[in-house]
This record gives C-alpha cells, sequence and structure tokens, in this order.
C-alpha cells in the first residue's frame, strides 16, 4: 500500500502512543501529513495517571490542545514527602499558582486514558484518516530513498519512518538490534481509586509520596477529587514472571507494605479493592544514536526511563514536538529527511539521556531512604532542572 507520491507524502509513524500522537499532531500542524500506524485494533491507553510539568504543559499547548489538557486534568497545590511510618511530613513544597507563576505554565495531573483521548481526538479533527488501527509494524526495510513496513492492514511505503512504538519498540530492534529491554528492579502496583471508597477521602496535600526501606508509595488526585491515582514502587531481586504487567496479588502488595502509616494502609487497600495490576520496569542502556538514514526513534522507543522524576512522557512530549518541527523545517528548505531527522537528534539526545540518568540516580536516593542513616535526610524533589525547557521555541540550528 502506497501512501501517496508527492512532496507531501505522509510521514509513517509506528505506534499511536504519547510519543506518536504528539509528532503527529505537530507534523500535521506543520503541513506534513501522517499515517500513524498502530498495533492495538481500539485506541485505548493502560495504565493509570500521569504528572505532567510545566516543560510538558508548555510543550503540549503548542499542538493546540490547551483548553482540553485543563479541562481533563487536576492542578494538585501542594506536594509532600511523608514518612513511611509516622506519616510525619520530610519536606514539603507549594505547586498550584506558586509553580505556573514560576514556569508561566501549570503542573498537571489526570488519567493517562484522558491525556490520550486528548491527543487522539485533535488528531481525529485535524487528519480523520491519519491512523490506522491494527497496524502493528514489522519488517521495516530501507531501500534508496524509500523506507517500507509490513502490517497485518497491508504494507506502507514512504519517504521516512518515526518508531514511537514504546519500551518494547519493533523500530529499535530493526534498526539497532540491542536486544530486548532489562528488568531495572522495580515492581510498581499501580490503579485508580474511587475516593469515596477511601477511609479518609479528604487527606492532604494533593499529591504526596511515603518514603519506606526499599519501597515508596506515590498517590495523587485525579478527575477533581473523584479518584486517587495511587503507584506502590518495591526494589526487588529478580522478575520472574513472563509478561511485564500482570493482574496482581493483593496478598503480595499487603506484605510489602505492612506496617506503613495508616494514611498510605488506605491506600494500599484501596489498590487491594478496586483491582491493581503489577508492572515490571524495564529499561535499556543508552544508544549512540537513533537515526539511521531516513528512520528515527522517539518517547521510550528512544531513551525508555525510569518513573522517578515524572518526566517520560514529558520527553515523549517533547521529542514530537521537536521531531516535527525539525523535519517538517527541513523539508521546507528542501534539505531532506535526514538532516530533519539529524537535527532533531542532536537538539534531543543529550537532554533525553541526561533525564535517564537523573531518574535512575532519583530512583537510588528515594528508595536508600531509612536503609541507611546516612541517608535519612529528607529528599527533597526540588531542583526541577527540566521544568524551564520550550520544546515549541528552542532554535534549531538548520
Ligand atoms: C509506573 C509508571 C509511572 C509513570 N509516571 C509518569 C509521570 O508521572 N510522568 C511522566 O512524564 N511519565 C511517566 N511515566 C512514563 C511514561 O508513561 C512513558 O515514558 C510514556 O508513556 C512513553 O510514551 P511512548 O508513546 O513513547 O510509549 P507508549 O506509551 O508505550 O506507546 C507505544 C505505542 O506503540 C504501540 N506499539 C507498540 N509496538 C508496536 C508495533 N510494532 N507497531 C505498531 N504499534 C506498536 C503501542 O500499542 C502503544 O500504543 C510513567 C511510567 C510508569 C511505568
Amino acid at each position: 500500500m502506497s501512501v501517496g507520491t508527492s512532496k507531501h507524502e505522509p510521514v509513517l509513524i509506528a505506534g499511536a502512543g504519547i510519543a506518536g500522537l504528539c509528532a503527529a499532531l505537530g507534523l500535521l500542524r506543520a503541513g506534513v501529513p501522517v499515517r500513524v500506524l498502530e498495533q492495538a485494533a481500539e485506541l485505548r491507553e493502560v495504565g493509570a495517571a500521569v504528572s505532567l510539568a510545566p516543560n510538558a504543559t508548555r510543550a503540549l499547548d503548542s499542538l493546540g490542545v490547551k483548553d482540553a489538557l485543563r479541562a481533563a486534568a487536576n492542578r494538585p497545590q501542594r506536594a509532600a514527602m511523608k514518612h513511611y511510618h509516622s506519616g510525619e511530613t520530610l519536606s514539603a513544597y507549594d505547586m498550584g499558582d506558586a509553580m505556573e507563576q514560576r514556569w508561566g505554565q501549570p503542573y498537571l495531573q489526570l488519567l493517562r486514558a484522558d491525556l490520550h483521548k486528548v491527543l487522539a481526538d485533535e488528531l481525529q479533527r485535524l487528519d480523520s484518516t491519519a491512523l490506522v488501527l491494527g497496524a502493528r509494524v514489522d519488517g521495516v526495510r530501507q531501500h534508496g530513498d524509500r523506507v517500507s513496513v509490513d502490517t497485518p492492514a497491508g504494507r506502507f511505503e514512504s519517504h521516512c519512518l518515526i518508531g514511537a512504538d514504546g519500551v518494547r519498540s519493533g523500530v529499535r530492534a530493526a534498526l539497532h538490534g540491542d536486544g530486548a529491554p532489562q528488568f531495572t528492579g522495580y515492581v510498581a502496583w499501580r490503579g485508580v481509586v474511587p475516593a469515596e471508597s477511601l477511609r479518609n477521602p479528604d487527606f492532604t496535600p494533593d499529591s504526596a509520596v511515603f518514603l519506606g526501606p526499599h519501597r515508596s508509595l506515590l498517590r495523587y488526585r485525579v478527575r477533581g477529587q473523584t479518584a486517587v491515582n495511587v503507584v506502590a514502587f518495591a526494589r526487588v531481586d529478580s522478575w520472574i514472571e513472563e509478561g511485564w504487567s500482570l493482574p496482581a496479588d493483593p496478598a503480595e502488595l499487603r506484605e510489602h507494605f505492612a506496617g506503613w502509616h495508616e494514611e498510605a494502609a488506605d491506600m494500599i487497600d484501596g489498590l487491594c479493592r478496586s483491582g491493581v495490576f503489577k508492572w515490571g520496569l524495564f529499561g535499556r542502556a543508552a544508544l549512540p544514536g537513533w537515526q539511521q538514514g531516513r528512520v528515527t526513534l522517539l518517547g521510550d522507543a528512544a531513551h525508555p526511563m525510569l518513573p522517578f522524576l515524572g518526566q517520560g512522557a514529558a520527553m515523549a512530549i517533547e521529542d514530537g514536538v521537536m521531531l516535527a518541527r525539525a523535519l517538517s523545517t527541513a523539508l521546507a528548505k528542501g534539505l531532506g529527511v535526514e538532516a530533519g531527522l539529524a537535527c532533531y537528534e542532536r537538539l534531543r539526545y543529550a537532554r533525553a539521556t541526561n533525564t535517564v540518568k537523573r531518574s535512575d540516580a532519583h530512583g537510588l536516593r528515594l528508595h536508600r531512604h531509612f536503609v541507611d542513616a546516612a541517608d535519612d535526610a529528607p529528599v527533597p524533589r526540588d531542583d526541577f532542572l527540566e521544568f524551564d525547557f520550550d520544546a515549541a521555541t528552542t532554535p534549531l540550528d538548520i
């Protein structure tokens, strides 16, 4: 199946996750058509919720989804780190107005499904033919100035392919052959708990992390006051089950968090009641580069990261915005696809790779807490180094 032969031939994007949809919106807004090839038969985001720091909301606003995003999201007022056993506040900072004044953009929290819908609705509005479902990308081939892929929906061929197909990316495997992702030693139990099912639905502040030895528990409100996103993390020796997202055994979760403060226990009980999934967190060693000819990677396909800085989706969103700017500018100037992809990589590689390392380091600090007295100082999350970046205006060097 050819997708056109004109100068404005559609760019192929493998994966309609957060990264793929953002790249698609950016390209369409710049006048470059796209075909987003998604393996799923229906567009449905799994997982729980996501935090969007000001750098993520700034990038999303540039894609034309500002109003829809704010309508779907919560804006937390305050965040805290708490002691796992006493519940005592170890450190706290203002979010809400304080963050918006400092960075000119809000910090938002919402269900992943709601973010995904905001992006997919906008894609549908801009081009109702852009998304192809039931199209698992396989057989990536570059021949001359063409790229082709095989999918159950047919063969697609074009001048450019973007691999936005997540941590288990087939496009990455075809390009770089660097094997399967590795278990990072962290397990996460995730779920969305109805606030009304909690013993204390009036907890404060609205966003908090409980820190314990080798464990942590994150909770924040989503969908107004009606639901709470809860993620419990533990460091474990191995991950032996097949698959990386499995229905969890509540008894195992309770055992990991036995003796935690009643507010944390309320969240664990809520998770157990409302159905909880257990995720193995997988990562990869950094690639020396992402691009090969007319194909590149973005989001988790390029640089999967641990969730401890809350920046994985943010980096995927920034990637999408900057890929679209670099590629559309290169095409408009007649410089060609490869120059556009090279510009994207020059602008993104160091930032994304550095954020992966910072997230690793922050995870180690959080989970070492209360294991060794030397590490018992509160662990503030107060550097916010990522928040200033503006993917929509950072100058392109082409
Ligand atoms: C517990 C946890 C909490 C997190 N919390 C946050 C947070 O608070 N803030 C934050 O910024 N980030 C967070 N993240 C990270 C963030 O969720 C990811 O970095 C982000 O979702 C990556 O988006 P993506 O589009 O690159 O990949 P994905 O979301 O994995 O999307 C990939 C898409 O490609 C499709 N696909 C896969 N293979 C193929 C194929 N062969 N052909 C076609 N389609 C294919 C998939 O079906 C999917 O739709 C968290 C992650 C975890 C695990």
